[in-house]
Parts: structure tokens; sequence; C-alpha cells
């Protein structure tokens, strides 16, 4: 389409993506009296509620917390089922904060951003769909997500595979019938440790294709005690200041104490507290779990005596034991996961040392050895973190890709923005807690912050906001010396971006705590926002 035909529409703002983070992004923006639009590549809101419909799909921080807190209306009227809310159940209640809010009126949905282009002369984002929409937006945000990227390995033969195929980050809206089926899966990550159990209970039989073996503790997810809902309702904005207070966001009832000030028989207690509790808790039993080998050791040892007695068969059990750190890939909560692989239909089979040689019409060869089914699921994560953006023809001042610019890793200032490219926020990018914490409380801090900023910018009469290279460089050498000092910057994680072939081996979250890293945000709008150049 050429230019007379398309008229660029004008707006304060550009967000890009309709998750929790868009969503509120765009509330806040009208709050503050902006204009804005939010473009989504998907039919409808959630992001990754809206994308991650497998089998199992559920979240593994308590649904009354990873919630908005913003509304205090909102979250006294919402009613949450369960302990660790289904993804449909998340999905609604992302679709009644859009219609609770007003908000799909400024969204834009099945409409996918090509590029973002700043025109440094006008101080403007010219934004560009591929419905041949243009924007031009003082301010570019980009709500993407850090996991909506799928990642589909690249596995010879690939699509000679004869029955339907699925990523679990793509899954089909109206759900798979593997009844009578016999299915492969390959991975073992967060979404497989869902999608397993239940597939199992479907399929005629199900094969599992492990690279690498997950940590995973028990959920124990149960229906909400009507009691306990009422108790937090009356008590929700202590537990958010709680919460808030915590490293990852969320209250773990964390346990202060290093493991090393503590007697083996607290040690035991606690474990086995935890083990009950339930979920992500595990991560609050010990201040030292992330720095100290020994303890983590002795955490490590403690989960795999746990998969031993889950698990009937010793060599299946002995391939399901993690032998890395723990923690150091994102821990998993689970519903019968090892209890699945009990099952008489469930096969594991280890490509640890021997990957898969070829997909072919009928399934998959491993080692020479054929293995069919009917259907083949795909729960191979995400080029995280960066993918999604990446996706995007960013370019900043002197036409200058994003891309590039972060060739060798991201580099941004706070996860918010990355030097050269002024009026463009990233809320919970590379660089912030993001994917270390509760992602909603994240992202309201970040969506708060950015409003902020682009309210102090009205007010002072300012054009521009960027990034220092001075302030971004000492934040990136800051976010690899905490992670640096940790033990997780030593696996293959997707926080390093090792799942993905070729790509830059950085750690991308800051693991430095929330708290902390709310602070150091504040000290810098305090400080007239240093570290950015106004203009
Ligand atoms: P993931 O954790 O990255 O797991 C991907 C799995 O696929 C891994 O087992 C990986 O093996 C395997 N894999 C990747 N490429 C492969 C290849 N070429 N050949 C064989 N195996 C391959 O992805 P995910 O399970 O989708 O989870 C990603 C993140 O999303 C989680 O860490 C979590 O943060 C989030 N998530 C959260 C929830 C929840 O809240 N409940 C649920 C799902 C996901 P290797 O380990 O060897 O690379």
């Amino acid at each position: 389409m050429s230019d007379q035909c398309t008229p660029t529409q004008t707006l304060d703002a550009v967000v890009v993506g309709a998750g929790f983070a868009g969503l509120y992004m765009l509330h806040r923006l009208r709050q503050l009296g902006f204009s804005a639009r939010v473009i989504e590549a998907g039919s409808g809101a959630g992001g990754t509620w809206f994308w991650n419909r497998y089998p199992g799909a559920r979240v593994d921080i308590e649904s009354m917390q990873y919630s908005y807190q913003f509304s205090e209306e909102l979250q006294q009227e919402w009613q949450w089922s369960e302990r660790y809310a289904p993804q449909a159940e998340l999905l609604a209640y992302i679709n009644h904060v859009v219609e609770r809010f007003d908000l799909a009126r400024d969204i834009q949905f099945n409409t996918r951003v090509v590029s973002a282009v700043f025109d440094q002369a006008g101080s403007r984002w010219q934004v560009t769909t591929d419905g041949d929409d243009r924007f031009s937006a003082r301010f570019c945000i980009m709500a993407t997500g850090c996991l909506s990227a799928a990642n589909k390995p690249d596995i010879k033969g690939i699509d000679s595979f004869k029955g339907p195929t699925y990523h679990t980050g793509e899954w089909p809206h109206d759900g798979v019938d593997f009844t009578g089926k016999r299915v492969g899966i390959i991975g073992t990550g967060s979404s497989a440790i869902q999608a397993i159990p239940e597939i199992a209970r479907q399929a005629a039989h199900l094969t599992v294709f492990q690279r690498t073996p997950t940590f995973s503790v028990p959920a124990r997810n149960a229906p909400l005690d009507p009691e306990y809902v009422k108790n937090v309702k009356q008590n929700y904005a202590a537990l958010r200041k709680t919460a808030k207070q915590q490293f990852v966001a969320f209250d773990t009832k964390a346990n202060e104490k290093a493991a090393t000030d503590m007697s083996a028989e607290e040690i035991k207690v606690e474990l086995e507290r935890r083990w009950e509790m339930g979920g992500l808790n595990f991560y609050g039993g010990f201040a030292d779990l992330l720095v100290n080998q020994h303890t983590n050791d002795m955490v490590a040892d403690f989960v795999r005596e746990k998969i031993a007695q889950k698990v009937k068969n010793p060599a299946t059990a002995a391939l399901l034991t993690p032998k890395v750190i723990f923690a150091c890939k994102r821990l998993c909560a689970d519903t019968d996961y090892f209890e699945t692989y009990n099952r008489d239909n469930v096969t594991l089979v280890d490509i640890s040392t021997t990957p898969i040689d070829t997909i072919t019409p009928e399934g998959l060869t491993v080692a020479g050895k054929a293995y069919a089914f009917d259907t083949l699921v795909f729960a191979t994560g995400f080029d995280a973190m960066t993918g999604s953006l990446n996706k995007i023809d960013i370019r900043g001042i002197g036409g200058k890709t994003l891309k590039d610019k972060w060739s060798a890793g991201p580099r941004t200032y706070l996860g918010l923005c990355s030097a050269g490219f002024p009026n463009l926020f990233t809320i919970s990018g590379p660089g912030s807690p993001s994917v270390f914490t509760n992602m909603v409380t994240s992202i309201e801090q970040h969506v708060e912050y950015i409003g902020d900023i682009i309210a102090y910018m009205g007010k002072h009469k300012l054009s521009a906001i960027d990034a220092t290279k001075e302030a971004e460089d000492a934040w990136v050498d800051h976010v690899n010396e905490v992670a640096g000092g940790t033990l997780v910057n030593s696996c293959s994680s997707w926080y390093l971006g090792a799942n993905i072939p070729g790509k830059q081996r950085v750690f991308m979250p800051y693991i430095g705590g929330f708290p902390p890293y709310v602070e150091k945000c504040n000290e810098v709008a305090k400080n007239g926002y240093e570290g950015f150049a106004l203009k």
C-alpha cells in the first residue's frame, strides 16, 4: 500500500502487546491523559495466557498474588477458584480487566508490529504493522513479554512428520483430543511438566524425549478455602506490602536464615516443611540457596531423594534425576509429574547423549532406533527475553537496529531503556528482575515508573529521554556482577540464552532481587532521572 492510502495515526504512545503489561500500560496512560493504542498479534488479550493453552497450563505463583494490585476494587471483586489458577481462569480474569476498564476500544487485535523507527528530528516513533497501519507516536512501549517467541528446534526432517504437531506456546484454541493416540513430546521444562500428566491420562501411549531432567516440587494445588480468601481480602494491602519486600516479589514465607546458620535438624525440618507447603515457596527455604554450593547441594539431594521415592523403576528414576545445580534452571512445580512415569502407557527416552537423529513421517529416530506416534508435541520453550523484540525491526538514532546493538547480549539501563533508542521502553525488559519475580508485580512497577517518566516529561516540557551510555554500561556490569556471584550463572538455561543455538550467552534478567531494584529505580527518579539524558 502506498503512503497516500495509509494515513498515519498520531498518538502519544503505541504499546506493543496486550498481555498483563500492555493492558495496564494502556490504562495508566489513559489515567494520565495520554492517547495510546495497543497493537496485539493475537485475536484476543492475555499474552502468555492467550497463547499457552496446552493441557495442564496454570500459573505457578499463587493466584491471590499473581494478579493486579493497582485496583482495590478489582482485587476485592475477582474470585479465584484454585490456589494456582488454570489458564482458562487467568484468561477470564484478563478479559474481565479489559471489560472493567473499557480497554478494548484502544486495542487493535490480529495485527503484528513489523517495524518501529525513530525519527530524530521530530522525536517520534514511526510504527508500522503487517496490516499496513502507520502510527506516529512520541513513545513506543514494548509490552511483548519475556517468554513469547516460541522456540521450534531445528531438528532434521522437522517438516516431514505426517501427523499434527503442536508447540505448547502456540496451542490451538479448540484444544487437542489425544484419546487413543500415540503421542511424542520433546522437552521436560515447566510447560512439559504440566502437560505430560494430562496428556498421559488421555493418550494411548506417550513417549517423552528428555534432554535434561528438571527439578520439580509438588505444587499442591487445591480449591481455595473461602476463609483463606476472606482473610487475604481483608488484609490485601498488608500481603502485597510483605510480598514486595521479598526477593521474588511474592510471599514465600521466606526464611531469612542461611542454612550455614542452622543445625542439621533445623535444616531437615525446614526442607520437609517447604516440601509440604508446595510450589515455589521452596525458593524461600534458605537465604543462601542460590549462593552457597553446599546449601544448594543439600537441597538438591533432598529433592533427588524424593524423586527416587516417587518413581518405581530405578532406571527411570535415575534418568529423571537432575545432576545440575538446584534452581539453576527455573524451578518447576508439578502435579503428579514424576508419578506419571509409573504408568504403563508412558515411556521416557533419554536424548542427553544421543540427540534426536531425525524426525520422520512416522515419528522420530534416536541413535538409529525408531519411535512411532500419531501426534508430536514440542514443549521446547522460547527465545526468551529478546526473541519477541528481535522479531520487530526496531531502529533508533542513526538507523541503528536494536538487534545489532544487542548481538553480543541485551544492553539496557534498568531493563527499561536502551541507549540510542530514545522514548522506547521495554516493560520487564532484560536487565530487570522480571522472570525472577512475580511477573505481575514487576510489570506494575515498570508500568507505573514509565507512566511517571512520561508525566514528568510533560510537566517539564521535555521531548526525549534516552539512557546514557555510561549509566547503561554501569547497569549491565552490575547485572552481570550480581549474576556472577550466584550459582545460577553456570548452567545451560534460557536465562542465559543457552537454549537457542547461536544466541550469545549472557545472563539476561536482574537477579539482585525486587526490593533493591525498586530502591534503585526510585533513587534514579528522585535524582531527576539520573542516568537518563532528557531533552
Ligand atoms: P523450557 O523451560 O525452556 O523447556 C524446554 C524444554 O525443551 C527443555 O527440557 C529443553 O531441554 C527441551 N529442548 C529444547 N530444545 C530441544 C532440542 N533441540 N532437543 C531436545 N530437547 C529440547 O521451556 P518451557 O517449559 O516452555 O518453560 C519456559 C518458561 O516459561 C519456564 O521456565 C517458566 O518461566 C515459564 N513457564 C511457567 C509456567 C507456569 O507458570 N506454570 C508454565 C510453563 C512455562 P534442555 O533443558 O536440555 O534445554
